[in-house]
């Protein structure tokens, strides 16, 4: 890839469609695969990565909220898109986008239905999801037969898949409580199918579920993070590539005596004489200030600089003393050879987090060939 020559979010698409193969060998060649594309694709480009999953021939995508699904639809993407939480202010938009919404509860179900009745549909997709101890959204066991009711007195919608979403499929402490998460799940999907008669699209596993229980895979898996890299373990992640990489230039250099302060507040004090250089984001691009006062390094020329001093909103100063540079060179935030993990990992935070903040005002580089 080309040197930076300002601040970029670097997109591989070489890497998306890797760690896209590298899931899909992790589970059986019939179960589904839906790319968890919400939040901009994980603080990506939505776009890019499901014109590029739909090409590398996906068979599902998810997202959050309806806006998101019309943006995927708009950029040309035809394959079945699950909205996880819409609005019912939305469900209108979400039909003439033809969009599949995750009903969690009866006045949902019942206002879902009633739109779709209003726009003369017949047999429109939904998916019921149901709460077996994340304790977020979701139906329990005890209400399939109110929904079954609420079903069969009409033709607008028919309930084509059922899915639950597991607490803590990355926690190996937690194996005892995902297994009843599950032994729930598999409960109510026999109800389920014994109630209407049909088979249904079953799923329940996220990426790390992929990973450490691929016996739960069901018909369909529904992975995000896994296809931007990181997999919430560490030889997992040795099989992923990041697919973004934040990077950046210095903008200036210091060179500062002992007993200087830099930035605001004067967080940060030099011992002896110091240099700094200034890179041109801040935590209005995503790098919060929890990252600042020594705590997080960026990397620049294969060597760590820490970040001294109180983040800026468009602005951090890093300690470059040790290391040679100049103004204009690259700096690798995170991403490949600084994975999002580790720099997350510092201020005690997730990968998921630092990824979903990167701001919009960051141009997206395209990287394929
Ligand atoms: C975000 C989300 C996922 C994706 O989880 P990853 O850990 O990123 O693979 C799957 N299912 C639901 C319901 C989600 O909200």
């Amino acid at each position: 890839m080309a040197k930076a020559t300002e601040t970029v979010l670097e997109i591989d698409l070489n890497a998306l469609v890797h760690n896209y193969r590298y899931l899909r060998s992790r589970i059986r060649p019939e179960t589904k695969f839906m790319a968890v594309v919400k939040a901009y694709g994980y603080g990506s480009d939505a776009q890019e990565i499901a014109m590029c999953l739909q090409k590398a021939q996906v068979d599902y995508f998810a997202v959050a909220y309806v806006n998101e699904g019309i943006a995927l639809r708009k950029a040309g993407i035809t394959i079945p898109i699950l909205v996880l939480h819409p609005q019912k202010v939305h469900f209108k938009t979400l039909i003439e986008h033809n969009l599949e919404p995750s009903i969690y509860s009866h006045a949902i179900l019942e206002q879902f239905i009633r739109t779709a009745q209003e726009l003369g549909k017949l047999a429109y997709p939904i998916h019921l999801k149901f709460n077996t101890g994340l304790n977020r959204l979701g139906f329990t066991y005890a209400d399939l037969p109110k929904i079954y009711t609420a079903t069969e007195a009409q033709h607008a919608i028919k309930v084509k898949a059922i899915l639950s979403h597991l607490a803590a499929t990355e926690d190996r402490n937690e194996t005892e409580f995902t297994q009843l998460q599950l032994n729930r799940f598999e409960a109510i999907c026999n109800k389920a199918e014994t109630l209407f008669g049909y088979k249904l699209i079953k799923h329940v596993l996220n990426t790390s579920g992929i990973i450490n229980y691929p016996n739960a895979q069901l018909d369909m898996v529904r992975s995000g993070i896994g296809l931007y890299g990181y997999g919430n373990d560490a030889t997992i992640d040795a099989d992923l590539i990041p697919v973004v990489t934040l990077k950046t230039i210095i903008a200036q250099k210091h060179t500062i005596p002992a007993g200087e302060s830099v930035g605001y507040n004067r967080k940060y004090v030099s011992k002896k004489p110091t240099v700094t250089a200034t890179l041109p984001l801040g935590h209005a691009d995503g790098i919060g200030r929890q990252y600042g006062q020594g705590n997080t390094f960026v990397r620049i020329n294969g060597q760590l600089a820490p970040i001294v001093g109180n983040v800026c909103m468009d602005m951090i100063m890093v300690d470059v003393t040790e290391i040679e540079c100049e103004e204009g060179d690259e700096v690798i935030i995170f991403g490949k050879k600084l994975p999002a993990t580790e720099f997350s990992g510092t201020a005690d935070t997730i990968s998921y987090e630092l990824l979903t903040g990167i701001s919009q005002r960051i141009p997206r580089v395209i990287y394929k060939n």
